[in-house]
Formats: C-alpha cells, sequence, structure tokens
C-alpha cells in the first residue's frame, strides 16, 4: 500500500488506524450483522458511539459544564449563518474581525441575515488591504461595541496562514471563534468563549460533521423565529440527535478522536504541532532569499504554513516535483497562490521532515 504525505487544507490527512478501524469495521459493525452505515440512529449501536465521540470532545477540549456540544452539518459555512440567526437579536449588532475570507463571509453573511431580521453586522476592522491579510490585528485595533450581540474572529486563517496567539478581551460581549483549521490543535479556555464552531474535515475528522461548542444560556436565549433545523436549542435538547445525523461521518471523528487521545492527547498534539511548525518556518527562515514567508512574524499560523519561491515558474517545478516525491496538496488556495502545507493534527513531525529534507535538497539544487 503506498499512502503518500497528505498536507491537504482540508478534508485532510486522517490517523491510519483511524481509517483502517473503518476498514475493518464497515461491512460488520461489531457483530451486528451490518454496517454503521446501515445502522439507525436511534438505536443502540450508533447511540454510543454518537456519544463516546461528544465526550471525547469534551475531554480533551476541558469543555466546562457551562457549554454544550453540539454536532450539526452544513459545515462552517453554515455556521456563518445559524450563528447570526440565533445570536443576532433584532435591534442588535455584531462585530466582526476580518482577517481573511473565510472572515469575510462570515461577516456578509451577518450582514444578509441582519436585513433581514431587524439587525447588523458591523467590521470593527480589516486586515485586507494595508496587508493583504498577512496580519492579525493589534490591540488596539479592537475598539468592540460594548452593547454588540457578540464579537466573531476567524482563530486561524487557512489561506493566508495566520493565527491568533491570544485571544481578544470582549468584557461582557460573548466571543464566538470559527476554530475550523485549528480546533484541538493547542489548548483553549472554553469558557472565555460564548461559542466556538468547526467543520471538521481538518484536525478532528471527515467532512459532514460540524462541531459547535457553545455556553448553555446563548443556546436557551436564542431566537426563536427561525426554522427549528437552524437552533442550537433543537440540537442541545435533543443531544445532537434532533434529526438524523451524519452517523459515518461521527463514528470516523470518533475513531480519529480516540487515536489522538491515545497519542497523549492535547498536550501531546500542542508539543508536536508546534515542533512541526518551528521546523518548517526555520526551514523557511533560514534562507530568505529563496524562501518567503509573507505572513507577519508574530502572526504565523502553527497549522497552515504558507510560502512563496523566488519565481513562479520555481514554485510550479517546486510543486511537480514534491508531488513526485510523495508529498501532495502543496499547493497554495487558488486566490492566494505559493507553496501551502497544511499541518493538521493527523500530520505527524516525521512527514514535516520529509519535507523540510525535500526542501533542502530543492534549494541546493535551484538556489
Ligand atoms: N472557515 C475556515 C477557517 C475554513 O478553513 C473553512 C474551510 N476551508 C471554512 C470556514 C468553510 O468550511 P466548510 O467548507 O465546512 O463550510
Amino acid at each position: 500500500m503506498a499512502r503518500v504525505v497528505n498536507f491537504n487544507a482540508g478534508p485532510a490527512a486522517l490517523p491510519l488506524a483511524a481509517l483502517e478501524q473503518a476498514r475493518d469495521e464497515l461491512i460488520d459493525f461489531e457483530g451486528t450483522g451490518m454496517s454503521l452505515l446501515e445502522h439507525s440512529h436511534r438505536e443502540a449501536p450508533y447511540e454510543k458511539v454518537h456519544r463516546e465521540a461528544i465526550a471525547l470532545l469534551r475531554r480533551m477540549l476541558s469543555v466546562p459544564e457551562t457549554h454544550d456540544i453540539l454536532l450539526m452539518q452544513g459545515g462552517a459555512r453554515g455556521q456563518f449563518a445559524i450563528v447570526p440567526m440565533n445570536l443576532l437579536h433584532a435591534g442588535k449588532s455584531a462585530d466582526y474581525v476580518v482577517t481573511g475570507t473565510w472572515a469575510k463571509q462570515a461577516h456578509e453573511e451577518a450582514v444578509l441575515f441582519g436585513n433581514m431580521a431587524g439587525a447588523k453586522a458591523r467590521v470593527v476592522v480589516s486586515t485586507e488591504k494595508d496587508k493583504k491579510f498577512a496580519r492579525i490585528p493589534t490591540k488596539d485595533e479592537l475598539a468592540f461595541d460594548p452593547s454588540a450581540a457578540y464579537v466573531h474572529i476567524t482563530s486561524n486563517n487557512t489561506l493566508f496562514g495566520t493565527q491568533w496567539q491570544s485571544y481578544p478581551e470582549t468584557g461582557d460581549v460573548p466571543l464566538v471563534a470559527d476554530m475550523t483549521s485549528d480546533l484541538l490543535s493547542r489548548p483553549i479556555d472554553v469558557s472565555k468563549f460564548g461559542l466556538i464552531y468547526a467543520g471538521a474535515q481538518k484536525n478532528v475528522g471527515p467532512s459532514g460533521v460540524t462541531v459547535v461548542i457553545a455556553r448553555k444560556d446563548l443556546i436557551a436565549g436564542g431566537r426563536t423565529d427561525i426554522p427549528q433545523i437552524f437552533r442550537y436549542k433543537s440540537f442541545a435538547d435533543s443531544e445532537s440527535l434532533f434529526n438524523t445525523p451524519p452517523t459515518f461521518a461521527i463514528y470516523v471523528m470518533r475513531n480519529t478522536l480516540r487515536v489522538l487521545e491515545e497519542q497523549g492527547g492535547i498536550e501531546a498534539l500542542t508539543r508536536e504541532n508546534a515542533a512541526k511548525a518551528k521546523l518548517l518556518y526555520d526551514t523557511i527562515d533560514a534562507s530568505p532569499d529563496f524562501w518567503r514567508a509573507p505572513v507577519e512574524k508574530a502572526s504565523r499560523s502553527i497549522m497552515n504554513v504558507v510560502w512563496r519561491l523566488p519565481t513562479e515558474e520555481l514554485e510550479k517545478k517546486f510543486l511537480g516535483e514534491a508531488k513526485a516525491a510523495s508529498l501532495v496538496g502543496l499547493k497554495g488556495h487558488r486566490s492566494v497562490g505559493g507553496v501551502r502545507a497544511s499541518i493538521y493534527n493527523a500530520v505527524r513531525l516525521a512527514d514535516v521532515e520529509k519535507l523540510v529534507a525535500f526542501m533542502r535538497e530543492f534549494e541546493k539544487k535551484n538556489g
């Protein structure tokens, strides 16, 4: 079997053991004579998996009892709409910090809903114009509206390779974070957040399931003039069994979380993720005439490392030769160009070592 080293931005690498378990159990799940794909979501075999997935998230992320964990569908983009639908009450305004394309789209979605629902969404600051999203705003740029319904940030910018190193203080205003590309990669104090959401397809599992961690009082106080399927309360009241959940995606997420916990959980992941990023950035910084990282140092992401080569021709050559060496998924997002290595939880230090060895060799030949 020839598995490549997968630096995809998402869907992305999954732990091999999580996939092997799914393969081994695919046809006959735990001696039930049918696949988990064929099981009812209202019966014990699936319910056990569902509850374990939620329990693993609670344990690994140290989610306090003040917060519910919901498993939803619609991806992170679904949450761009569902967050304002629930939390942006009529007559209120929400604050958005725009640090990338995803943050911008989240804001646009809130504006659209606000137009329908008698509310507003404001951009606190955008880093698009001055620096092309190559940095996270400084503290003094963050003049929040103290009466805002919530403050929305994108904790890690998958396309541009920036990441909040510490989270902003928002006082009594709930902080909402899109953590699609860095949930479970480092410790977070969940109690500081009103709501966290993430499409699972980068660090915690496959596509198809969206993790939402939300303060119970915010869920309870959510708008009730929206369809039931979009209410957080529908999911909180039903242990995320309001309707048919994406059972197989949740199962593969459960397998993934099990593997990550066995590897040492959040502490081990934090250590390894930091080591992976350091190795890659050190390699880039060691040859500033050849590799160029456009992101400000203080804003660098440990999940998505982006860099450029001296010419686009060399970038093309680099990507082609990397692929031939089984290092795949390194092409920068089509809106950004260049090279991007997404080094999520399932990408191991040994994988990054292979990439760095390839980079050094490539530089020697082409530098
Ligand atoms: N937010 C961030 C930070 C992302 O990286 C992505 C996907 N790359 C999205 C939102 C959109 O996620 P989805 O495809 O699950 O809607």
